[in-house]
């Protein structure tokens, strides 16, 4: 009897995480949904286990924590001593709103584009560097820490994969410098420790108010945001190359009706985690070191 795949999902109590993790165990697969917080996480299987989903075990990950994602590690390889699949999905904005009640809000810009809401969002936005550098922990480094508490795990999987939630905003296409674009796309010249010296770099000019000068996005509101992104894909596409036998991607998941954007997304959670589905349900010898574009393959920049 085949044994169904096991896989891992960051950020599962709610909003994209808490879709992929009801679909994959709707799927068969047994899914180790993880939260930072211990009870919003319960509560997110209990409400999964309403719908009769009981293929879904509970482990708490903070990824910004680095012992976190080793408990986790332990937590799995005792448990199933593999993983098949690791879905990458937690993330933070960096930024602090006064959006308020968010329903008033929703009513506000109901009948607004796009580009206009995500405009408002960021009239609503600032950008302290206290949550500049906790995105970069977050969403790359927290990203990369569970990664590679995870990867022998997922070896010993027949078909090991590891979907990375990115977003349109991490393209290269932001960035002001050239140079820097270039080093970012240069994937055969990347190495993880010059991204980890990007990423303090990156710090290190928010602070001295040098973006522009140093070819960073300068644009937008959510500039920590877009970086965080864009060096969690060049890191996705560096570790693609290195494990060839895994596959590994990114997806941008389209702008989806989460706490993130304020509930006035576009697309449902459903719509939005379709994209992750599919790479995380991927047969063998699919696609690695790519990205998608909601479900449609796309370039990096
Ligand atoms: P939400 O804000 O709704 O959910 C974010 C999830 O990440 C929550 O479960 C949150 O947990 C968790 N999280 C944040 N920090 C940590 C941490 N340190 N450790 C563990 N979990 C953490 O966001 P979405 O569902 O919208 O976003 C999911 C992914 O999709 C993200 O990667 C985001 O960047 C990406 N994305 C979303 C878009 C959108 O339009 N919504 C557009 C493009 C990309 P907690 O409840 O404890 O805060």
């Amino acid at each position: 009897m085949a044994l169904a795949p096991r896989g891992g999902m960051t950020g599962g109590n709610r909003g994209i995480g808490l879709e992929v993790c009801k679909q994959l165990a709707s799927n068969g697969i047994t899914v180790v949904l993880t939260a930072r917080d211990q009870k919003r996480g319960a509560e997110a299987v209990s409400i999964l286990g309403e719908l009769g989903l009981s293929n879904i075990v509970f482990h708490q990950l903070d990824v910004s924590d680095p012992s976190s994602a080793v408990g986790l590690a332990d937590f799995i390889k005792e448990k199933f001593g593999k993983l098949d699949i690791l879905v990458n999905n937690a993330a933070i904005s960096g930024t602090i709103s006064d959006i308020g009640n968010p329903e008033t809000f929703r009513q506000e810009v109901g009948g607004l584009d796009l580009t206009e809401k995500v405009d408002r969002i960021r009239k609503h936005s600032t950008e302290p560097y206290k949550q500049a550098e906790e995105c970069l922990r977050t969403n790359y480094h927290g990203t990369k820490a569970v990664t590679k508490a995870l990867l022998s795990l997922l070896q010993s999987s027949s078909h090991g994969r590891i979907v990375n939630i990115s977003s349109r905003y991490g393209l290269l296409r932001f960035f002001s410098g050239d140079e820097l674009k270039k080093e970012l796309n240069n994937i055969d010249n990347l190495s993880e420790h010059r991204l980890d010296e990007l990423s303090e770099l990156f710090l290190k000019d928010f602070k001295d108010g040098q973006l522009e000068g140093h070819g960073w996005p300068t644009e937008g509101g959510f500039i920590a945001y877009n970086v965080s992104k864009a060096i969690m894909n060049a890191y996705s596409r560096i570790l693609a190359k290195e494990y060839p036998s895994l596959c590994i991607n990114c997806v941008h998941p389209g702008f989806v009706q989460t706490d993130m954007s304020f509930q006035v997304g576009d697309l449902s959670v459903k719509e939005g985690a379709r994209g992750a589905l599919m790479m995380a349900l991927a047969p063998k010898g699919g696609m690695t070191g790519g990205f998608l574009n909601r479900t449609e393959p796309a370039p990096f920049v």
